[in-house]
């Protein structure tokens, strides 16, 4: 087994992440099974009790895991399915550290960081590295180096190597090279710093992906080199993207950077094969067409709160040789009207959500989306929004709404199930991860899907409340898909609309660059048809 460990310094924000894909993507391409490993230093034992503000989007796993949003560019850029086993964050370390002092695992012992924490840590690393589904573990170690937190997992990896042998590690380095615009030039000493930080606990890295919005010249590369004890190959740019996160494999591999990391880790590996990739990338930079669609949320100034759907978009759009033109809609300005804010857009998305804010907006949008024959696809709240708008304005029923937003309400067309109504506790406590979908037959959304029975990840409370079915189904308003007991409303469509669908599930954990998920491929189908 071999293993690549990816530290940031400098600054966070780096795109660690994107890096640490990218290089799988290349990998992958090259014949290598890849697996990927998050570590996060915060306290918190998963990031599902976290606000977007705080966080961005919480990505869901099959197995209902609420993990870091870089697990989905993980997902994305390589064939890779992940479990919970593949994000690790202090907050669970400790919580399993606890529970076995206290179980007399440790019988005698004084519990301390060094050995029982990393030992933890390391005991994860192990975890995944299954030599019958892969080659290569890549771990990203969350944060920046000099965090507090984050000396234990560099500590854990000092000795994780010590114990595999250097002969199968790469250590890669993301970090920044600052340009000065007062002295015309990119800064290395924050680098040299950062590095020093690394060496001190007993890491040198072998390559630096060395962020910068300017080219790196030989002089700059060579004394990167030499200061921070890496080879001249190792000194890698890593450009701004020009278009899309999507070149960045292409970037890295003209770089050099998958030919050196299999050289250091003595693999033997034919180059990869980035022809499809190049394509994808082609049709996402310089697509044929344009079509305008509105995402309406709450977290809309935040580019990381629905990263997922963007980039579903993305697929989803390529695959028509189209570009996107995305407005994006704070829902809370939608309350003095929206004609004004939709009249111009080929489709309307509403995404998921929690809490009030912002509800009654997107239920107006729901409303114009239907009204008007406008595509729409609503994705778990944006489900939620559309039941109760249908429910209000077509079938009379005029205080219609989730008990989420009005407990007391008189018609609760969304409310939660009797098992749900006793859980306090708000950590992964809701209905997760991978469910089935039974697709009813002869509506559109079998035609789109082609199966009857489909694999969708949940992250919701709420549910359709079965007791309007009829009332609504006689309305136009058709349950097309649900839990294979027939009790879980799972996806709905409306019966006299172009293109008109939502589900309670996710479907933008399910999407990759030359696979998009069918129901946003047949979105912006539906909406290329309405531009016309
Ligand atoms: N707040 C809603 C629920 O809990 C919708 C959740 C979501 O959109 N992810 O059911």
């Amino acid at each position: 087994m071999k293993y690549i460990f990816i530290t940031g310094g400098v600054v966070s924000s780096l795109g660690k992440g994107l890096a640490a894909a990218s290089l799988g993507t290349l990998l992958e391409l090259r014949g290598l099974r890849v697996v990927f490993q998050k570590f996060d230093p915060y306290l918190n034992v998963d990031p599902g009790t976290m606000n977007p503000f705080q966080h961005g989007e919480v990505y869901v796993l099959n197995d209902g895991a609420e993990t870091d949003l870089d697990l989905g560019h993980y997902e994305r850029f390589t064939n890779c399915v992940l479990s919970r086993h593949n994000n690790l964050t202090s907050g669970q370390v400790y919580e399993n550290v606890i529970l076995r002092e206290r179980r007399g695992d440790y019988l005698g012992k004084t519990v301390q960081v060094i050995p029982h924490v990393t030992d933890e840590i390391k005991n994860r690393i192990h975890e995944v590295s299954d030599e019958r589904t892969a080659d290569i573990v890549i771990t990203e170690i969350g944060g920046t180096t000099g965090d507090i937190e984050g000396l234990p997992f560099l500590e854990a990896i000092r000795q994780f190597i010590l114990e595999v042998g250097a002969q199968n590690v790469v250590n890669v380095h993301v970090t920044l090279v600052p340009y000065i615009k007062a002295a015309g030039e990119l800064k290395t000493k924050p680098t040299q710093q950062s590095i020093a930080k690394l060496r001190e606990i007993g890491l040198q890295p072998q390559v630096l992906l060395c962020r910068t919005e300017h080219p790196l010249d030989a002089e700059l590369r060579q004394k990167l080199s030499m200061f921070c004890n890496v080879s001249l190959r190792g000194v890698i740019e890593a450009r701004d993207v020009k278009h899309t996160i999507y070149e960045m494999p292409l970037m890295l591999n003209a770089e050099g950077l998958d030919d050196l990391v299999c050289e250091l880790l003595h693999i033997e590996a034919p180059p990869p094969d980035l022809a499809n990739w190049r394509k994808f990338v082609e049709r996402v930079v310089s697509p044929k067409k344009q079509v305008k669609i509105a995402v309406v949320g709450k977290y809309i100034d935040l580019q990381d709160a629905y990263k997922s759907i963007y980039e579903s978009l993305t697929h989803a759009a390529a695959s028509q040789d189209c570009g996107i033109d995305l407005k994006l809609i704070d829902a809370e300005t939608l309350t003095d009207g929206v004609e004004g804010h939709l009249q111009d857009v080929a489709g309307v998305l509403i995404p998921g959500g929690f809490g009030e804010r912002g509800v009654e907006g997107k239920i107006s949008a729901a409303r114009f989306a239907r009204e008007n024959k406008v595509p729409y696809l609503g994705l778990c709240l944006g489900m939620q929004v559309a039941t109760i708008e249908f429910a209000r304005n077509v079938c009379g029923l005029e205080k219609a709404n989730s008990t989420e937003f009005d407990e007391n309400t008189a018609d609760p067309v969304i409310c939660l199930l009797d098992e749900q109504r006793e859980v306090k506790a708000k950590g992964a406590s809701m209905r997760l991860g991978t469910w089935p979908t039974k697709i009813a037959k002869g509506t559109v959304a079998e035609k789109i899907y082609g199966a009857g029975e489909v694999l969708e990840r949940h992250r919701h409370r709420y549910e359709f409340n079965m007791k309007y079915r009829k009332q609504m189904d006689d309305k136009g308003f058709i349950i097309s898909g649900t839990s294979p007991d027939g009790s879980l409303a799972e996806l709905i469509e409306l019966r006299d609309h172009p293109y008109f669908l939502a589900c309670q599930y996710h479907p933008e954990f399910q999407s990759k660059p030359n696979k998009p998920h069918p129901l946003f491929k047949a979105f912006v189908q539906a909406c290329l048809a309405n531009e016309r």
